[in-house]
């Protein structure tokens, strides 16, 4: 797949949730937004980890408390609008995070007449997660990822952000689909896909 010129959307409920799930694979778009829905005050770090991806940041002020789905429907709608992506990811819609589901949810009510590629990303919330999407990185594009995760400053103790357990996720995923031994991988879920006529 060559994207060069092509746009990437990831819209993530919490911030290190789209560099997490697609920071590798935004890196082969020409051009690439980053979505937070519920910035839980880690703004700072959500534009940080954008950055070092050469990707946007859109960083809505929605309360994961008290969120109204149309809200963000209507919010999602107009991004979309205005950025025109060839591609869209975000959650999937079996994850054990509410606010996962109510992001993924609503992405897919706002892509009601989208015509790209919708793809649901992986994070250890969204399980189970049964991806048919493998999207190989070089290993430039994954140390790039996992410098972005770092910039994630305050989640730098937690369980998922360790070297260890970023390297056996993306390694196990390499294998779940035979891939060549020593790779890193990121999984997707394929939700949508339009194949437009030519004549
Ligand atoms: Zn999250």
């Amino acid at each position: 797949m060559v994207n060069g010129e092509k746009k990437i959307l990831i819209v993530g409920a919490h911030p290190d949730d789209a560099e997490y799930g697609a920071g590798g694979f935004l890196q082969m778009f020409g051009k690439a937004l980053i979505c937070v829905v519920f910035p839980m005050g880690r703004a700072d770090e959500a534009r940080a980890g954008a950055d070092e991806l050469g990707a946007d940041c859109a960083v809505m002020d929605f309360d994961a408390e008290n969120a109204r789905e149309r809200a963000l429907i209507e919010n999602l709608d107009e991004i979309i609008g205005r950025f025109k992506p060839n591609v869209i990811c975000t959650h999937s819609l079996t994850g054990v995070h509410q606010d996962h589901r109510l992001v993924a949810r609503s992405v897919i009510s706002a892509c009601r007449a989208f015509t790209g590629m919708v793809l649901f990303f992986g994070t250890p919330s969204d399980h189970p997660f049964a991806a048919n999407l493998f999207v190989e990185l070089t290993d430039a594009q994954f140390e790039k990822k996992l410098t972005a995760l770092r910039k994630h400053k305050s989640q730098a103790n937690r369980p998922y952000m360790q070297s260890q357990a970023l390297h056996t996720h993306f390694n196990y995923w390499n294998e779940a689909y035979q891939g060549k031994s020593g790779r890193w991988v990121e999984p997707f879920v394929l939700h949508r896909n339009v194949i437009r006529r030519t004549g």
